[in-house]
């Protein structure tokens, strides 16, 4: 994944975690540790709602025979595969999850973006200025205005002062602005055991200091999906990495005696891509027409000052494998195109069953076969993991796909806030599986 990289003081300041340098082995298939998440007296500890993103993991992994941990949650909770919103891109995902709206709606639209309000900018996966976040409130904002402590543990716009502007003397200072009570700038050096103990260690804090929302993400499986595709065997190693994660973060929280309610996530799936399936944009329009904004399984494009017609010429007829909208022309389904950040054109490849395209620039110069995510976000490949455990959820319940603005109104009913106004989503999905319904409290200010 490509966050900004740990500062080493802030690698200092990562609690007690002892530092592996140990080559990453393939662990072990184990018998699953028993879900002592459910089983554990919560006499003296509430439970803990934590909400784990394992990036670009297909639901089928589950059904690939190397996750007893994660299989064995979803047998004894809920799990369904998840649509993602449009675009199936991370960082778009991952602030949905927390959000409750879609992409459109958020701000944060794409990977990268532009913003006509800050000429000359770009947003990328590095950028915490608030400015691009601050559309939409993240839950652990709205948990801490409820007097819910919160820690991340890695989550996109996580380390950003939510609602904060840029102070004088930016990138240093803000002014205002939210952060969960404990959260760490990303580094993808910090190993999973060390993700894993971050949280565990916040954890053993006496009740008035521990957090009662966390998140936590791994980068993994999307790093070797990208690389090798979701069928090679390496990916199949990550798959079975993270497993072995999230069944160290069971058998933590049992010895600490800590219950649980675990909603444990992807933000998209991942195709299979090959270089031989590029549609070389070049080939398409002139780049005297047109400036390219994105590239991959869709394509964004601006044309140049007085080429709108030439471009939209170029673009809006029939392509093998491709097909292209003006912005606010797209299917209705995507629920995209109406934010001023989405660039003036978007083309989207296919991911057929026959195997997924990609949008390039030019084309390719070496073949390579890997795989990628951002198509339509109802294909299969697309679909996103979602298992929830935990002493809110009732056992061995399997949902029909749902969408992932479902996910932040259930997490508000796990934490008992205001259910949220204008969101793109609802707790509809999870009528059925919840034990009791949410124990809601009033927000001081609340916007709710
Ligand atoms: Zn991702």
């Amino acid at each position: 994944m490509m966050f900004r990289v740990l500062p080493f003081a802030a690698l200092v300041a990562l609690s007690a975690c002892a530092f592996r340098h140990d080559p990453p082995a393939l662990p072990p298939v184990t018998r699953p540790a028993p879900v002592t998440t459910t089983a554990v007296p919560s006499t003296e500890r509430a439970p803990v709602t934590i909400l784990i993103s394992i990036d670009g993991f297909r639901p089928d992994y589950l059904d690939r025979g190397v996750t007893p941990q994660l299989s064995h949650l979803a047998a004894t909770g809920v799990s369904a595969a998840m649509r993602p919103s449009f675009p199936s891109k991370t960082f778009p995902n991952h602030w949905t999850l927390v959000t409750g709206l879609v992409p459109d709606r958020h701000g944060v639209t794409a990977n990268n973006m532009e913003d006509a309000a800050r000429p000359g900018e770009k947003f990328t996966m590095a950028t915490d200025d608030p400015f691009w976040w601050n559309t939409a409130e993240p839950i652990w904002v709205t948990a801490e205005r409820a007097g819910i402590r919160t820690g991340t543990m890695f989550w996109p716009g996580s380390s950003v002062a939510w609602g904060a502007t840029r102070a004088k003397d930016w990138p240093h200072e803000t002014t205002g602005g939210t952060r969960p009570h404990d959260w760490q700038q990303y580094g993808e050096a910090v190993d999973d055991r060390q993700r894993v103990d971050g949280i565990i260690d916040w954890l053993r804090r006496p009740a008035v200091t521990r957090p009662g929302f966390l998140t936590l993400y791994f980068d993994e499986v999307d790093t070797a999906g990208h690389q090798f595709g979701p069928a090679d065997p390496r990916t199949l190693q990550a798959v079975a990495k993270a497993d072995a994660a999230i069944g160290r973060l069971v058998a933590e929280l049992a010895t600490l005696g800590q219950p649980a309610n675990l909603v444990i996530v992807s933000d998209h799936g991942m195709a299979p891509t090959d270089s031989r399936r590029t549609i070389a944009l070049d080939t398409i329009v002139s780049a005297t027409d047109a400036r390219i904004v994105d590239t991959g399984p869709y394509a964004t494009l601006e044309p140049l000052p007085g080429r709108d017609a030439a471009v939209a010429a170029a673009l809006l007829r029939p392509h093998p494998h491709m097909q292209c909208w003006r912005k606010g022309q797209l299917p209705a389904r995507f629920r995209y195109g109406g934010n001023p950040r989405i660039p003036a054109f978007l083309c989207l490849a296919d991911d057929s069953p026959g195997g997924a395209w990609e949008i390039a620039s030019t084309a390719p110069t070496k073949q390579v076969s890997d795989g990628a995510h951002g198509f339509d976000n109802d294909a299969p490949d697309m679909r996103a993991l979602f298992v929830a455990n935990g002493p809110a959820f009732r056992a061995g319940k399997r949902l029909a796909t749902f969408d992932n603005v479902d996910v932040a109104p259930l997490l508000r009913d796990l934490l008992g806030l205001p259910a949220g106004r204008g969101l793109d989503g609802s707790d509809r999905a999870f009528h059925g599986v919840l034990i009791a319904g949410p124990q809601r409290r009033t927000l001081p200010n609340a916007a709710g």
